[in-house]
């Protein structure tokens, strides 16, 4: 077990603080607004805990990708103003995340005081995890907290090398929460657990698949990867996306679920379409027949989606990653938001990991009716496949 932001004893102490504050921005009016808060949102509780505990908050954050350079329109002076509004308390923004500016600024900070540091990445040995940049970063503090899940599998100077340099490495409490759901409850999870993926490529979630064959009692398979599969078992797949290359994997896979007794359920019907857009003509194909040529598979079918939610209404614990179709354009999201409303209704634990994904269960208006939302794309993919992250390998084994 690692350290948590509970065991630390922060009073009147510097904190450095890792969040993930990699929000959308858009510019309007030349100035940059920020088109959703909620990775800003998800940190409060943290930052919250820290401020009455009478920690003086020192907060670092990456934004876009400056290439090691100083790029105004990726700074994160918006930000800090934007947290400012959220707590209620002023925040105050250091120009540079290490040297003599912001090591006054620290000194500065009282107790509950809270400061953001310029985003990390305007520094190359940010993403090198530079060892002399990373105990630049801790002469700020004595007491880390990384509470940035969605950079947790990255290897970088804030995220891994800083903790090796300070007296404490504590996990947040955003952090705590997805170890625990997707680590934790899924390490033996109530049964039957089914896993649900779709999305567009087979190749990003192979690791996924693999290391779940070892615990899942039923896969439900859709969006684009279903027609990988397909492809391979000679099912007709039309102008279906297709991952020529992966067909070999996709039988090994089809062969492992076999050899375990895994259920493995494909689409048996898809809605087809002959142009991707809103709008476009859309029907359903017939049951076990696979696409129509010159068409192209969008979505799972009724037959399917019924066949999808018998699944979910029976299991104890669903993880879903993958949309079940092109959920941005409306005739095509019928699939995704099915499956969304029968996770709502499942009495099981319901865990959503994947950025599309949560954005379309976000979109569904039933969010508050799963169990849990993951804050981070990549992150939580790792972690599924069962490997370690850098960013919680380098904290503080609890004594
Ligand atoms: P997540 O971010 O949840 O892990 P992915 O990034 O793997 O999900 O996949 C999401 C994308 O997959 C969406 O943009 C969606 O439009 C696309 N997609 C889903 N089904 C299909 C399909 N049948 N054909 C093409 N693209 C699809
Ligand atoms: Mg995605």
């Amino acid at each position: 077990m690692k350290l948590s932001l509970r065991d630390l004893d922060v009073r009147n102490r510097a904190v450095l603080v890792r969040v993930d504050f990699n929000v959308p921005l858009e510019e309007k009016d030349g100035a940059q607004i920020i088109t959703d808060d909620t990775r800003i949102r998800e940190t409060l509780p943290t930052v919250g805990f820290l401020r009455e505990r009478g920690a003086k908050v020192i907060l670092m954050a990456h934004l876009g990708r400056p290439k090691g350079q100083p790029t105004p329109k990726y700074s994160l002076a918006p930000i800090a103003r934007h947290l400012a509004d959220l707590l209620h308390a002023p925040v105050d923004f250091a120009p540079d995340c290490v040297g003599a500016e912001a090591e006054a600024k620290v000194a500065a900070l009282v107790p509950g005081g809270v400061l953001l540091l310029e985003n990390l990445r305007f520094h190359a040995e940010e993403e090198a995890n530079d060892d002399s940049f990373s105990k630049g970063l801790a002469r700020l503090a004595d007491i880390y907290v990384n509470d940035a899940f969605g950079a947790a599998h990255r290897a970088h100077a804030s995220t891994a090398g800083v903790a090796a340099h300070v007296k404490q490495a504590a996990m947040g409490f955003l952090m705590e929460k997805e170890l625990k759901y997707l680590q934790g409850e899924l390490a033996d999870p109530p049964r039957p657990f089914v896993v649900i993926l779709g999305g567009s490529k087979v190749s990003d979630k192979i690791g996924v698949i693999k290391s779940l064959m070892q615990k899942a009692d039923v896969f439900l398979i859709g969006g684009a990867m279903a027609y990988t599969f397909d492809a391979a078992r000679g099912i007709p797949v039309g102008k279906s996306r297709v991952e020529a290359d992966k067909l070999d994997l996709a039988k090994e896979i089809l062969a492992l679920a076999e050899a375990k007794k895994v259920k493995f359920l494909l689409p048996v019907d898809s809605i087809e379409t002959q142009e991707i857009k809103p709008g476009a003509a859309t029907r359903a194909t017939k049951e076990g027949a696979g696409v129509d040529e010159g068409w192209m598979g969008v979505d799972v079918g009724p037959i399917t989606i019924e066949h999808f939610k018998a699944e979910i209404a029976r299991a104890q614990t669903v993880l879903w990653n993958g949309p079940m179709g092109i959920f941005e354009i409306e005739e095509f999201s019928h699939g995704t938001f099915s499956i969304a409303r029968a996770l709502a209704e499942c009495e099981g634990i319901s865990i959503i990991g994947g950025g599309d994904s949560v954005t379309a269960v976000q979109q569904s208006g039933l969010a508050e009716r799963m169990t849990f939302l993951s804050t981070g794309g990549g992150a939580s993919l790792e972690l599924l496949e069962g490997k370690d992250l850098p960013g919680v390998s380098a904290l503080t084994e609890k004594a």
